[in-house]
């Protein structure tokens, strides 16, 4: 029987995804503590302001696998969106039946009927909202006029979880290039999240934690003997 399309690009299913990413995973030593993806273009494959909260909305392919494979392994995850939609954002969310997933619990109060909103976060502490386009909803962060490195510093600020111990999945180079310079590592995805860009940034992240263990170890000889490295630039 004739097949159609090419082997190896039928959709797998979300159970042999999660079982492919288990398998990635158990191959490295070390692992982040926490992976915060984008949503536009990195976990679905469209801009939500394009469309309408009737729709029922799907996923990149391995994404589901991807994101299953991280909660049974334990690892917590958060969403960092731009998105000038929350609300839309917010609905799909829902619908896709993935809110449970993501740490970062930040929720957000209206007062009365005005725009007027509190976030108040899960150690209880209240900080009022500057504009109606900064949705903090109870499990995800969005905001269509802040930068992505306030949202790290939110979520480090709410998981404890430092940079150097989180991984990040976005399609945007700009995004990619703020973020990793606070430490974070951060993966440019080309087709959404997938199993590549799962071995790509777990590859990298092991990567970033040799080298700064070696800095560290430098710097601990450098300190305990300052003057070996001086006696051999003056030699
Ligand atoms: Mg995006």
């Amino acid at each position: 029987m004739m097949r159609l399309g090419l082997p190896g690009r039928e959709k797998m299913g979300d159970d042999r995804v999660k079982n492919e990413a288990l398998q990635i995973i158990g191959m490295f030593q070390v692992l982040p503590r926490l992976v915060v993806f984008d949503l536009d273009y990195t976990l679905w494959p469209f801009y939500c302001e394009c469309r309408s909260k009737r729709e029922m909305p799907s996923l990149y392919p391995q994404a589901k696998g991807i994101l299953n494979a991280f909660k049974d392994k334990g690892i917590d995850m958060a969403i960092a969106s731009r998105s000038p939609t929350p609300d839309i954002a917010n609905t799909f969310i829902d619908k896709l039946n993935i809110k449970p997933m993501f740490v970062a619990k930040v929720k957000s109060l209206w007062i009365g009927g005005s725009m007027a909103r509190w976030n108040i976060c899960s150690e209880g502490e209240r900080t009022r909202c500057g504009s109606w386009h900064e949705l903090v909803i109870e499990n995800e962060i969005f905001s269509s006029w802040t930068h992505k490195t306030e949202h790290f510093q939110k979520i480090h600020l709410r998981t404890g979880v430092p940079f150097n111990s989180m991984l990040f999945f976005d399609d945007e180079d700009r995004n990619i290039q703020t973020v990793s310079k606070m430490g974070v590592t951060s993966i440019l995805v080309d087709n959404g999240v997938n199993l590549g860009a799962l071995r790509e940034g777990l590859t990298k992240f092991t990567q970033n934690v040799k080298t700064t263990e070696k800095n560290k170890e430098r710097w601990a000889k450098f300190t305990q003997n300052p003057n070996s490295s001086k006696s051999k630039s003056e030699d």
